[in-house]
């Protein structure tokens, strides 16, 4: 009898676990959708976010991608570009493409509704002429006044991390360029085992310009000076963010930069420290400056980046990103530093970028920002 009992208890323990197990079940699992509920409505409350996510999913070359997305101009610089500079594209490793526009109307509607006050960040008439992606040229001088305060001069010699060739004492460059240089210029020799790489010009005043120009004439003529030299005021050299490369020989003799390996290493890889060749043989058309092999301007990582990918200058570039990009249909470029949404505005305010961004102008019409994402 007693082991009957003691059977039936077993059996009864036995039923009360399996329900106590089932209910348990019903709990998580309620408990798993409870909690899927939450974050998708928080995921749509930050429009934002799912447009960053649809626009990784259609960031891939832009060979492709050209020919896939809906954009406006089809005969912006890139899409011919991204034809024939595939090889290009892939050997880099910076990709790119602009969200289409299906993808950036989608984050609209999840934005509108929802009640989401979006907070906005004013963009100044100064902002326009300052930053890293000004475009200076024949066409368009340099603001001298309006860069005074963030040009940050550092002398060269002075403040490099370590001893490379720089030819003049009083050489300088924007501060925040400096790290990238030092680091370009000792990559350079370590993958050429030479230590010889050095700064043959550097920060240029105007009156500087005018020198530089005058010379110019006087030694080998107008002509000469007008294929290789900017007017002053019109030179790359007043933003503090290009500089000369030069081979400086332990005799004190200088050697010829241009038919260096240095230079093809330096065409090839200056892109990785935020660097770009400014004047290509190819180029010349539009930048109206000759061939110069040893000339390389600072416009950041993610820019280099994509203009050395898609074999643009600065001029193309900055047309494209102003005929095929918006806040709602950025340029997403992913390269060594991280993956960047990149955008042209001419509006004076802008939706507050989600993340750690910078702002620079083009030097005429409008701003380019760029997020870190
Ligand atoms: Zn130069």
């Amino acid at each position: 009898m007693s082991e009957m009992n003691s059977r039936e208890r077993r059996r009864r323990k036995k039923k009360q676990r399996k329900i106590a197990i089932t209910v348990m079940g019903i709990l998580i699992v309620l408990l798993a959708a409870a909690a899927f509920y939450v974050t998708l409505q928080a995921k749509k409350n930050q429009g934002g976010d799912e447009s960053s996510v649809s626009r990784e999913a259609s960031s891939e070359s832009l060979a492709s991608s050209s020919s896939g997305s809906n954009q406006t101009s089809s005969q912006s610089p890139v899409s011919s570009a991204g034809s024939s500079g595939s090889s290009a594209a892939s050997a880099g490793s910076a990709t790119g493409s602009a969200a289409s526009p299906a993808a950036s109307s989608v984050s609209d509607s999840a934005v509108s509704g929802t009640s989401v006050q979006t907070e906005t960040v004013s963009l100044t008439e100064d902002e326009k002429y300052t930053g890293d992606l000004i475009l200076i040229n024949a066409d368009q001088a340099y603001d001298f006044e309006r860069n005074a305060s963030s040009i940050d001069l550092k002398n060269i010699r002075e403040s490099q991390s370590f001893s490379y060739p720089v030819g003049k004492e009083e050489f300088q460059v924007a501060g925040r360029v400096l790290s990238s240089l030092d680091a370009m210029i000792a990559a350079c020799d370590q993958a050429m085992g030479t230590s010889y790489t050095g700064i043959s010009s550097a920060y240029r005043t105007k009156e500087y310009q005018q020198q530089v120009w005058d010379d110019a004439v006087k030694t080998y003529g107008e002509s000469y000076a007008e294929k290789y030299v900017a007017v002053p005021g019109f030179s790359e050299h007043h933003t503090g963010l290009a500089v000369d490369l030069g081979i400086f020989y332990d005799d004190g003799s200088e050697g010829s930069f241009s038919e260096s390996d240095n230079a093809v290493w330096m065409k090839d890889n200056s892109w990785h420290y935020g660097f770009i060749r400014r004047y290509a043989e190819d180029k010349q058309a539009i930048t109206k400056i000759s061939n110069e092999a040893w000339h390389f301007r600072y416009v950041g990582v993610p820019h280099a980046a994509y203009m050395y990918a898609n074999n643009l200058c600065l001029e193309e570039y900055l047309d494209y990103l102003k005929n095929n990009t918006s806040q709602d249909a950025p340029l997403s470029v992913t390269c060594d530093t991280g993956t960047f949404s990149i955008f042209y505005t001419a509006d004076k305010t802008i939706r507050k970028p989600e993340g750690v961004y910078e702002l620079s102008g083009d030097n005429s019409s409008g701003y380019i920002v760029t997020i870190a994402v």
